[in-house]
């Protein structure tokens, strides 16, 4: 048995993948297979709306905020955030990679602000000391910071429109959209597999720079969220299989009880795994404590234990564990533990760094 602990894209619910392979085959009873039907069929129309209407329900969207699912990944909202939103001034928290490349591409459109940075530690923390320039047109956070391992866990207020990248932590617990302008982020890490990319938009912010900037169509977010239905909206072609397999992995949510229940479920998984870190001579975490995520678990070996870091890997490797290498700017170890892998699987991967311990004594 293999324990998958990919970064993104990385493991789906297994019900997700059965129903998918089964529609592929034959979708809706139409005896066409779901990558040869036509996005205008009323039984896709029906899996968008219902799509959709999973969103609204598990994040309690209120009804003056549109989601819309794109292509293009998170990479793309980098500009299509700025092109749409900055008139004059954004300010960025950059708590990672991911982060400084969002305010690259904000660049393009007008000033920006870094108003806090943790580079200067590898990002191993999330700073608190800044002041949020409210001449600014919105404050941009990357809520959960993949690479390294921490994560901003909890609504924050702030004076102006806040924009987030939960790419890696939607869905993984409660969280209070009427805070947010506009949420973000690539399904590939758990709402679903590569290719489709959610946003949730505040509608005030619909055609905010009109007659200011020209948008490209496909550039422009009214263009998404323009049609009378607002349950269907398709302007193009959607990537129609990456949103069935987020269909049915909201569903799996849904019947786990919610973000309340998976939030409680990935607590207790991330506190399975710290408290081995925490308590294994042979390892140390990486992650400021007060900030660590419950998403990507990144460790180390221990200060004196540094030599035996690919032993554990090929030790890791021979018990199951697929995908633990950390990134490369933080080295050692990073376990993704997102909605979809099992506390089986966290529980394998504890037992493992335990037998290595006791068999390096
Ligand atoms: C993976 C990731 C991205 C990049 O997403 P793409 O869909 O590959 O463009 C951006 N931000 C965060 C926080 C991520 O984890």
């Amino acid at each position: 048995m293999k324990h998958n602990f990919n970064a993104g894209p990385c493991v789906l619910p297994r019900e997700a993948v059965e129903a998918a392979i089964e529609a592929i085959r034959d979708f809706d009873n139409t005896g066409i297979g779901i990558l040869e039907i036509s996005h205008r069929t009323p039984g896709w129309e029906r899996v968008m709306a219902e799509t959709r209407q999973l969103w609204r329900e598990l994040l309690n969207i209120p009804d003056n905020y549109e989601v819309l699912f794109l292509g293009g990944g998170a990479s793309t909202q980098f500009f299509h955030v700025p092109a749409n939103l900055l008139k004059n001034k954004a300010a960025y928290l950059q708590t990672g990679v991911w982060a400084k490349k969002a305010a690259k591409e904000a660049k393009f459109y007008g000033d920006v602000e870094i108003v806090a940075s943790s580079e200067d530690k590898t990002y191993s923390y999330i700073p608190k000391d800044y002041v949020i320039p409210t001449d600014a047109d919105y404050f941009h956070i990357t809520t959960n910071n993949t690479i390294y391992g921490t994560e901003i866990r909890y609504d924050m207020d702030c004076p102006i429109d806040l924009v987030a990248d939960m790419s890696s932590d939607i869905m993984s617990r409660p969280v209070d959209v009427s805070k947010y302008a506009l949420i973000y982020g690539g399904a590939q890490k758990n709402v679903g597999p590569a290719g489709v990319t959610f946003v949730i938009i505040r509608r005030d912010l619909l055609g905010k720079l009109e007659g200011e900037r020209k948008l490209q169509t496909m550039v422009d977010y009214r263009t998404h969220a323009a049609e009378e239905d607002r349950n269907i909206s398709m302007f193009n072609t959607p990537p129609v299989f990456p949103i069935y397999v987020m269909y049915q992995t909201l569903k799996w949510v849904k019947n786990l009880g919610g973000v309340e229940a998976m939030n409680k479920i990935n607590v207790e998984k991330a506190e399975l795994l710290y408290n081995e870190i925490d308590r294994n001579s042979m390892f140390v975490g990486t992650a400021a404590k007060e900030d660590r995520s419950i998403m990507n678990v990144c460790f180390v070996m221990a200060p004196g234990h540094e030599d035996k870091e690919k032993a554990f890997m090929e030790f890791a490797k021979e018990r199951g564990m697929v995908g633990i290498k950390g990134h490369r700017s933080v080295g050692g170890f990073r376990a993704s533990i997102y909605n979809a892998c099992p506390v089986e699987s966290v529980k394998a991967l504890v037992q493992c760094m335990q037998d290595f311990e006791a068999a390096n004594k």
